[in-house]
């Protein structure tokens, strides 16, 4: 079986990790969340008392921080420094300093070969910003993943709120827009579509219908795969 690669990006909130998860099961795919990686520097930024925006402190503090990802029983978990992190990036907080530090060069460079080596040699669906762009550029398969920035404020609202998380629309709406800003406009890697990317917009549909529409283009893609000349990952 060739491994086939999925690159699916987008901004914040467009639901990329729940579905690609979803599919990830269904399709028998590591899953692989890359923004993860970025959170795990934005909590080891924090625990060293670094100002995140101080790219030369930042960058200097990265000689000590070792990130990488472990797969249990099919499932990614964040390692920093050997400790499973995965539960405490999943803060605002942590979101906005994996934002901050994901802009400096150093940081993309500590990340891209984990990613790289791993979707290398296995059939990968990895979500991120960048992931078409720069990490697996020959990726077979390129969606960008999007919906207007109210549903997808709403979405992350309904999650964290679920989570006993105490915030409110407006202030996850407002922390989503800085965030889509920086990752838009940041010079390296910045947040784009990939021009061979289909685009997938999942505005004014529900979680499931979002999903559905999803997993149409993904099928139709690896159909298309599957009969090329050089395919053969369909037993
Ligand atoms: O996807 P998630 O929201 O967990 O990502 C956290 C932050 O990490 C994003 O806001 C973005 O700044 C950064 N990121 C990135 N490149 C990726 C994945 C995430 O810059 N491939």
């Amino acid at each position: 079986m060739k491994p086939v690669q999925i690159a699916l990006d987008g901004p914040s909130g467009s639901g990329k990790s729940t579905m690609a998860r979803r599919i990830s099961q269904e399709l028998g795919f590591y899953y692989i969340d890359t923004g993860a990686l970025y959170r795990a520097v934005g909590l080891f930024v924090k625990r060293c008392g670094v100002d995140p925006s101080d790219e030369a402190a930042v960058s200097a503090a990265l000689s000590n921080c070792e990130v990488r990802f472990d797969f249990q029983n099919g499932v990614q978990r964040t390692m920093l420094k050997g400790e499973d992190v995965s539960g405490e990036i999943r803060t605002p907080e942590v979101s906005q300093l994996a934002s901050r530090v994901s802009a400096f060069s150093a940081v993309r460079a500590l990340l891209l070969d984990t990613q790289r080596t791993f979707a290398g040699g296995n059939s990968v669906i990895m979500d991120g910003r960048d992931i078409g762009t720069t990490v697996l550029p020959d990726a077979a398969i390129k969606i960008f993943l999007t919906a207007s920035a109210e549903d997808r404020a709403m979405r992350r609202f309904q999650e964290l709120a679920a989570r006993g998380e105490k915030t409110d629309y407006e202030t996850v709406l407002r922390e989503q827009r800085e965030r889509d800003s920086r990752d838009e406009n940041r010079e390296i890697s910045p947040l784009r579509r990939a021009d061979d990317a289909i685009l997938v917009d999942t505005t004014g549909l529900s979680l499931e219908e979002g999903y559905q529409k999803l997993r149409g283009v993904i099928d139709s893609c690896l159909e298309e795969l599957a009969c090329g000349e050089n395919s053969c990952f369909i037993s």
